[in-house]
């Protein structure tokens, strides 16, 4: 486990982002709020991939209508994005929204920021504040000439400080770029004077592959410092991947305790099996499950035992059969042919273990 920075624990409609508690992931939805049916079916799919809070554009008052009938068939916390509008904010926290993601910087007059504030209080509901690289106010870019990291923790405090003048403190931050060196200089820059939880994202990264990459490089780094309390790996993708990539990246630094983990070898001329078919499927089997169970799929018995013994079951290929261990330890001979069913009664048999235990 790498060590955290401390943040100021927030409650998100029961879901608690910073202080001790594991980093959560987030994602969007890509369908139109207002569609109520596709924005549900979209939301529980991503539940069952394992996201923790989903945002949805509010953008119109049909949106804001429809949160209503939306967080009434989901099973996690629902985020409002809105942009200036602070009659939406107002209609989204009416409708029971359990977040929103607004900058009161650019609410415009104060008693319209005030009206937003004194809702969100009413209903202990946090405010997300969202500095992105790409809309900076342009007070700073004046300043600073151009987007820089220090223009964006400037610009996080700025919305930070009108929010707490108003003695509110159920703050979340994010600092976007889809630059990853400076969203990475921008998030160290604001986890040393930011007390609030940070939400980490590298902003349109990209298609699936590119984007993984990308956000990884960036979000790993951010971890591996300790710095994030909440995650959006952001996808030109259905987001159900988008969850997919942030729950490998999470237990890559042992910060999600409930994700199976895969280890498979890249194969090389030892390989007698077909081991990438193999290693998929397992891979899809196992990826629903909500324990941290560890499945091993190797090309050949050389390393095998040895890499399998950080296992809890595995399969070590040999010509036509493999080997199937647990915990390191052969325990038969399987053919070819029934090697995923017998691995897959196995992972049944260990979840069955991790459920009971
Ligand atoms: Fe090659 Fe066997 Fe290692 Fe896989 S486990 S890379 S097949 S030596």
């Amino acid at each position: 486990m790498f060590l955290r920075h401390q943040t100021r624990p927030v409650n998100v409609g029961g879901v608690i982002i910073g202080g001790n508690n594991e980093v959560a992931i987030q994602s969007m939805c890509t369908t139109k709020t207002a569609d109520v049916e596709a924005t549900v079916a979209e939301i529980l799919r991503l539940e069952e991939a394992g996201c923790q809070l989903v945002r949805v554009t509010v953008n119109n008052e049909e949106a804001a209508a429809a949160i209503k009938e939306i967080k009434q068939r989901i099973h996690i916390p629902l985020v409002a994005d809105i942009h200036f509008n602070y009659k939406l904010a107002l209609l989204a926290i009416e409708n029971g929204i359990d977040k929103v993601r607004i900058n009161p910087g650019n609410i415009g007059r104060r008693d319209k920021v005030e009206a937003v504030v004194k809702a969100c209080k009413d209903k202990g509901i946090p405010i997300r504040i969202g500095v992105n690289a790409g809309s900076l106010e342009s007070h700073l870019l004046e300043k600073y000439g151009y987007p820089t990291p220090d223009a964006m923790v400037e610009s996080a405090l700025y919305h930070i400080g009108i929010l707490e003048e108003l003695d509110f403190h159920d703050i979340i931050v994010s600092l976007k770029a889809s630059d990853v060196p400076m969203a990475i200089e921008a998030y160290r820059k604001a986890a040393e004077v930011i007390p609030y939880p940070l939400h980490l994202g590298i902003t349109e990264s990209g298609t699936l592959f590119a984007g993984t990459v990308k956000s990884s490089a960036g979000i790993g780094a951010l971890l591996s410092m300790g710095i994030g309390s909440t995650v959006r790996i952001s996808l030109s993708a259905d987001p159900v991947e988008e969850v997919k990539v942030a729950r490998e990246l999470l237990k890559t630094f042992g910060l999600i305790s409930n994700a199976p983990t895969l280890i498979s070898c890249p194969t090389c001329g030892r390989l007698d099996i077909d081991l990438f078919s193999i290693a998929n499927e397992v891979e899809e089997y196992i990826s629903k499950l909500k324990v941290p169970i560890k499945v091993s799929v190797l090309g050949c018995a050389v390393n095998g035992p040895g890499e399998a013994r950080e296992a809890d079951i595995g399969i070590a290929g040999a010509r036509g059969e493999g080997l199937l261990f647990r915990y390191g330890q052969m325990i038969r001979k399987v053919p070819e042919a029934d090697l995923v069913s017998e691995l897959k009664k196995e992972i049944d048999a260990i979840v069955v273990h991790f459920e009971e235990t």
